[in-house]
């Protein structure tokens, strides 16, 4: 007698197809079949992408659908996060972005500079909490000494060499050379040589050059941004790729933006991830102060939704990790959007100093048990990973025992500060510096300072 055999289904995704499809039916049919393609395998173009944008009702419940499938295809039921600090050792800088409310004019009261000798505690103290990244980003200080991200990660990586260092943005990389009077290229591979592991794909904003000559003349150019990027990649530096939504640009610009970033990466193959980060407008100079016309506030809910499924359907294939930003979207958001496409968490953070200047409420640290805890309450699996996506750890269950990061939560200010005090100490305040003192005031001294005077 022959036994029964189990049942093998030969389509295991039939029902969810099934339900896609039914799903398409009731959606406005120039949406549907851009959706239905994407699920098909074609790549979504900038005008498709510009399309999607106007999803609403059920096609943004369809929209979401089709990202989410796409995301289970490319990480299943994964979802990771990097145990990391930031270190923004300078809030001064030449630069007036419009949308920036991090940086101070080197005349101004608020401006700090770190001792070096913080710089690398910070970082120290961070390895020993069971970070694996520091992200090492800051202003740019007037005549600053051009090697300096050289020599910073060249002393991080002396004391802390198996700390992977993030570090300096396209727009720092080329003061950094400008400074040096040197070209990009010769500074990238110094970085490398020094020890840098990969750069943040940030100062993007939008890609598009009369765009940036509204919110932020000045900034570094489209093309300076691409010839950064493209050459770190070629010089085997990954990453990261970002875009900053939400300030009213329109959905043309947004989806011209995804495919700009996707054409590189067909050329390069140097992006781990895309960040979609939303425009913090509370405190931004250019919505506070109103010195750009027609800013708006910020992206609604909607919108930030559909940007990032958007990024997911628009980059299939190309770009496997999409993040969304806790800092930005607030843990809530955060949990919706692993339903939209998203598969990553970004960091815990430590010392978020950017969003937080901008008016950001959802504060400097998340530490990775509460990461967890939102991943699973969505009902999928935590992964802890290195910043060029590598496992470290997958959280089938929770330790037993607390992470030192957990347990240094409890006594986050003292131990780490905050933002708003590094503004109002005296102790650290930019006083021409063009590269970190060796000998500034401790984190130790500078506690005990304040608590006398505090009485
Ligand atoms: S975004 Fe960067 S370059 Fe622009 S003002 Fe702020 S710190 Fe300076």
């Amino acid at each position: 007698m022959v036994s029964p055999q189990p049942r093998i289904d030969a389509d295991p995704l039939r029902h969810l197809r099934a339900s896609l499809e039914t799903m398409l039916d009731a959606v406005e049919p120039s949406i549907a079949r851009i959706l239905d393609r994407s699920l098909g395998g074609r790549e979504v173009t900038a005008e498709e992408g510009a399309r999607l944008f106007e999803a609403d009702g059920p096609a943004l419940t369809a929209l979401m659908a089709t990202a989410d499938e796409l995301r289970r295809r490319a990480n299943g039921e994964h979802v990771s996060y990097v145990v990391n600090r930031n270190i923004n050792f300078t809030n001064v800088c030449i630069k007036h972005c419009g949308f920036c409310a991090f940086s101070r004019d080197h005349r101004e009261e608020e401006g700090y500079f770190l001792p070096l000798a913080e710089i690398i505690r910070r970082a120290r103290e961070a390895w020993e909490l069971g970070a694996s990244e520091v992200c090492v980003q800051a202003g740019l200080p007037p005549k600053m000494e051009g090697s300096l991200y050289i020599d910073l990660t060249r002393e991080l990586k002396r004391e802390l060499p198996d700390l992977h260092i993030h570090g300096f943005s396209p727009e720092e990389v080329l003061y950094g050379a400008i400074r040096s009077r040197c070209s990009v290229e010769e500074y990238l591979e110094a970085l490398k040589e020094a020890g840098v592991g990969s750069l943040p794909g940030t100062s993007a904003e939008i890609l598009d050059q009369a765009v940036r000559d509204r919110i932020s003349p000045g900034r570094i150019t489209v093309e300076q941004w691409t010839d950064v990027i493209k050459t770190a990649h070629r010089l085997g530096i990954p990453t990261t790729s970002t875009i900053m939504f939400g300030f009213g640009e329109t959905n043309a610009q947004r989806s011209a933006h995804v495919a700009y970033i996707r054409d590189i990466q067909k050329d390069t193959g140097g992006f781990t991830e895309f960040v979609p980060l939303s425009f913090v407008h509370e405190e931004s100079p250019m919505f506070f102060r109103k010195t750009v016309e027609g800013v708006s506030a910020g992206a609604t809910g909607a919108e930030v939704v559909r940007m990032h499924a958007i990024a997911r359907i628009m980059l299939h294939g190309w770009i496997d990790n999409i993040q969304c930003s806790w800092v930005k979207e607030g843990p809530k958001l955060s949990q919706l959007l692993l339903a939209a496409g998203c598969n990553d968490l970004g960091g815990t953070l430590v010392n978020e100093s950017i969003s937080t200047a901008a008016g950001a409420p959802h504060g400097q640290l998340t530490p990775p048990s509460d990461l967890r805890r939102w991943v699973r309450d969505m009902g999928r699996v935590p992964v802890e990973r290195t910043t060029t996506y590598a496992v470290r750890r997958v959280f089938e269950t929770e330790p037993d025992e607390p992470e030192p990061m957990d347990a240094a939560k409890e006594h986050a200010a003292e131990l780490f500060g905050s933002y708003h005090m590094l503004i109002g100490l005296e102790e650290w305040r930019y006083e021409g510096q063009r590269a970190p003192s060796l000998d500034g005031p401790t984190w130790a001294e500078v506690q005990a300072r304040r608590k006398a005077k505090a009485g």
